[in-house]
């Protein structure tokens, strides 16, 4: 392996990292308690989303796999989980990734 494929495999690793601590090792969007978190795309990748920080929260697999790849807001506010200031603690934290990202072409911040 080389230092670049190193580098990018530690730079997801933080992306993870990052991602749990931020809702308390709780899923961002049903608040679920997870040992399992995984990393969704708030945007999908099907529709043009990217692997940046901006873009990745850590949920728990039953919230991944009934989201899919369905718009966050649609499906969340169509959901039974769905809970308000999760969701505006989330949307903050999405537009300060954006704006974090933008100020410092930074990717995995
Ligand atoms: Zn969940």
């Amino acid at each position: 392996m080389d230092a670049e494929q190193l580098g990018r495999r530690s730079a997801k690793h933080r992306l993870k990292g990052k991602a749990k601590q931020q809702f308390g090792g709780k899923c961002a969007y049903c608040g679920a308690r997870s040992q399992s978190l995984t990393l969704d795309h708030i945007v999908a990748r099907s529709q043009g989303g990217l692997d940046v920080r901006s873009n990745l929260v850590a949920v728990c697999q039953r919230c991944n796999l009934s989201k899919g790849s369905r718009p966050l807001w649609d499906w969340w506010q169509a959901s039974a989980c769905w809970d308000e200031q999760r969701a505006l603690q989330l949307a903050a934290t999405v537009l300060q990734c954006q704006i974090k990202a933008r100020s410092k072409q930074e990717t995995y911040d």
